[in-house]
């Protein structure tokens, strides 16, 4: 593990995240899998109940957003995948789902007890817009998709987040 990746772990135990180390699968750098599917407050939960594992960059980025994604009535990110082997669409450089570092999102489940649901929600959430616009403005992300990017995300979010983070907390 680099030193980049034991930076991560420290701020993610600042953060009060109950992680451990994940199992090395396939090119994720600093696996970490989460106890209580928790980010500082906000719920990580797999769709399909697999193990939560992902990168630690990726993890930190969300802990670090939590305040203000709870700020939203977000309560749990429902996601498809993390870890997946993929290549990026028509191109043979593999995605950065390999890494770890990308999450797809399908749904939300919010304080009022409501599930927001990408494909069927996004054009007329409020609050779906406002996520964007809040992931995009942390600058922690590297690539942010979503329906009306491309016909491949349709129906859902595509998040990567970047390996490097200038800034302080
Ligand atoms: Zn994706």
């Amino acid at each position: 593990m680099r030193r980049r990746g034991y930076e991560c772990l420290r701020s993610l135990t600042q953060l009060n995240v109950k992680w451990r180390r994940g199992n090395v699968i396939g090119r994720i750098a600093t696996p970490v899998e989460l106890r209580d599917s928790d980010l500082n407050g906000v719920k990580i939960v797999s769709l399909f109940k697999r193990r939560t594992v992902m990168d630690c960059h990726l993890a930190r980025a969300i802990a670090m957003n939590a305040p203000a994604i709870l700020n939203l009535g977000i309560t749990a990110i429902q996601f498809s995948s993390i870890h997946r082997y993929s290549r990026m669409p028509r191109s043979r450089r593999l995605s950065r789902h390999n890494l770890g570092l990308a999450i797809d999102i399908w749904s939300f489940r919010t304080k009022s007890g409501r599930t927001l649901v990408v494909a069927r929600d996004f054009r007329r959430s409020r609050t779906l817009h406002k996520f964007i616009r809040l992931m995009r403005k942390t600058k922690m992300f590297r690539s942010i998709l979503y329906p009306g990017n491309d016909r491949h995300h349709q129906d859902h979010f595509h998040l990567e987040a970047k390996m490097w983070v200038t800034r302080r907390w």
